[in-house]
């Protein structure tokens, strides 16, 4: 069956959605020619059964071998790969991003699936520890998965948000409630499809939808652990929760990334690599840039070749290959966009290029556009736009750009464009954000998916990716097997024979292990 059909009512699809409130959900495509199937919505009592489902998936689940998993790994790399044209289409649709951009969320799951084939396995398994007296305690670290993962998603990479953190829960032994953002649920749908053909039991992923203040805090309250990823507003209200009921949650928030161009930098060739980080998805990115520090010296030169390849950047609104940037996915966040522009210019902000809503090629389709005279006090040189909206400032520092690119409340992405690599990795130490790009945007970091990624201050907490995106998902067990004398005195003990015996035992310590 192709999803082309596949996104029509009464869609096989739909039976790995726990739904039976009656209601339903009719999405708009930000594609004009576009239709998209209407979506049962889930209740309270749905999303408890879902989590009961999922924990009696978990029962099962949680025992099986690593090998198993990762089987369910390798062949879901395949699949994506082969079912691609079908899956681009389905992202496409539901989001108006262009057709590059949709192939890397794939290709970000791919990465993601071989990763945790390959490594999962020596992540999580036991490890031997020194123990409370060396020779005769024999310490272990075990690593149990936490049981019922509630991954919250958003609808701006919703294939890859949907996918990346359920694939590292589920490596590690747990079942996963899957709550997509309703813009975006047959991306989310077509990725427990995918998993179900790899092989994974039906069951140990199951989803549910409905909006976020309702059913997604439903399943706050219900999950055993939360991986949530969205804006810092609704973070805050989910670490309430979740710190009412003391579970663990990862918090995947938003950003005001800031790149950084010294002087030394070669114009010519990474004017390109600031606009893809600026213009990716739209701008509606996470790690995507929305402000340029550019060393005074280069700054004019930098902004005209800047601005003239902006102004070439091709837009469409379109199922397929041909055009660099596509829609913004729904009409109330355009409107989010134009009136932050519009705030921006009411406060003094120039528009370079760029700031109209181009009905003439789609309906929700926004100009990339470059703003200058941007200074602190106004809104936009702070708050997140999520959208294809940069500003570019000159600086007359180093010490300067740090400061003004560190002056906010985020820090989840930043890049240093620069011929120095020990210079970058000085500006990098001093970056107050959880990802470092060097003479790149945000794919170097992005597409490292060996290495932890994550927000600081207002961006979230917890990372993904890499061993602490797998082993967030575990709780760590120490078993300590005594053998020989016990640690502990026991009462009624002669206390300054045993104390004299803790001692020697510290400076035996000290002899074999700390010194
Ligand atoms: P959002 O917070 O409005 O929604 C995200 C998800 O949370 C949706 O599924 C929504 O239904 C659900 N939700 C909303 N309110 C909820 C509540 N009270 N309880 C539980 N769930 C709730 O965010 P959005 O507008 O969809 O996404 C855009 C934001 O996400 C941007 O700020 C962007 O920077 C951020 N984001 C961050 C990352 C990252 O990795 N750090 C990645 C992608 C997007």
């Amino acid at each position: 069956m192709s999803l082309q059909s596949a996104v029509m009512q009464n869609n096989p699809l739909l039976r790995h959605i726990v739904a039976t409130s009656g209601d339903q959900f009719q999405g708009i495509s930000p594609i004009p020619t576009e239709a998209v199937a209407p979506i049962p919505i889930s209740d309270d009592t749905d999303v408890k059964n879902a989590v009961s489902y999922a924990r009696q998936a978990f029962e099962l689940w949680s025992y099986t071998s690593m090998s198993e998993r990762e089987k369910v790994m390798r062949k879901l790399q395949k699949l994506v790969m082969r079912q691609r044209h079908e899956l681009l289409d389905v992202v496409q649709r539901e989001t108006g991003k262009a057709r590059a951009h949709a192939l890397e969320e794939l290709v970000h799951v791919v990465m993601t699936a071989r990763f945790l084939e390959k490594n999962a396995a020596d992540v999580i398994k036991t490890r031997s520890r020194n123990g409370a007296v060396p020779f005769m305690t024999k310490t272990t670290v075990n690593h149990m998965p936490v049981g019922v993962v509630g991954v919250i998603a958003p609808w701006n990479y919703p294939f890859s948000l949907a996918m990346i953190d359920t694939l590292a829960a589920i490596m590690a032994g747990n079942s996963v409630v899957l709550k997509p953002d309703l813009q975006t649920t047959w991306s989310a749908l077509n990725a427990v499809r995918l998993l179900e053909q790899a092989g994974l039991p039906e069951g140990v992923v199951t989803v549910v939808t409905g909006d976020g203040p309702s059913v997604g805090k439903a399943l706050v309250e219900q999950a055993d652990y939360i991986c949530f990823t969205g804006s810092t507003e609704t973070g805050r209200a989910i670490a309430q929760q979740v710190g009412e009921r003391l579970i663990n949650a990862s918090l995947e928030l938003g950003g005001k990334n800031a790149m950084i161009v010294c002087a030394d930098a070669d114009i010519d060739r990474f004017v390109d690599v600031a606009l893809s980080s600026c213009f990716t998805s739209a701008g509606q990115l996470c790690v995507s840039t929305e402000r340029i520090y550019i060393a005074n010296e280069i700054f004019d030169a930098f902004k005209s070749a800047f601005v003239a390849r902006a102004k070439e950047i091709t837009l469409g609104s379109h199922l397929g290959w041909g055009y660099d940037m596509g829609s913004i996915t729904s009409k109330e966040h355009l409107e989010r966009i134009v009136d932050a522009v519009k705030q921006a210019r009411s406060e003094g902000a120039v528009v370079e290029c760029g700031g109209n809503v181009r009905t003439d090629i789609g309906p929700l389709v926004f100009e990339p556009t470059v703003l200058t005279n941007v200074n602190r006090t106004m809104e936009i040189s702070h708050k997140e736009v999520f959208g294809p909206v940069v500003y570019l400032t000159p600086f007359s520092s180093i010490d300067q750009a740090i400061d003004m690119a560190n002056d906010n409340a985020y820090g989840l992405s930043a890049s240093i464009i620069t011929k120095n690599m020990r210079a970058a990795g000085d500006i990098a130490a001093r970056l107050n954000c959880g990802s470092i790009n060097v003479n790149e945007g945000f794919a170097a970091t992005f597409g490292s998916v060996e290495a932890p990624m994550g927000g600081m201050g207002q961006s979230g907490s917890g990372r993904r990716q890499g061993p602490e995106g797998i082993l967030r998902f575990t709780e760590a067990q120490t078993v300590s097997i005594q053998r020989g004398p016990t640690v502990s005195r026991k009462f009624g003990q002669h206390d300054k024979k045993w104390g004299r015996r803790m001692v020697l035992k510290v400076r035996l310590m000290r002899g074999s292990r700390l010194r």
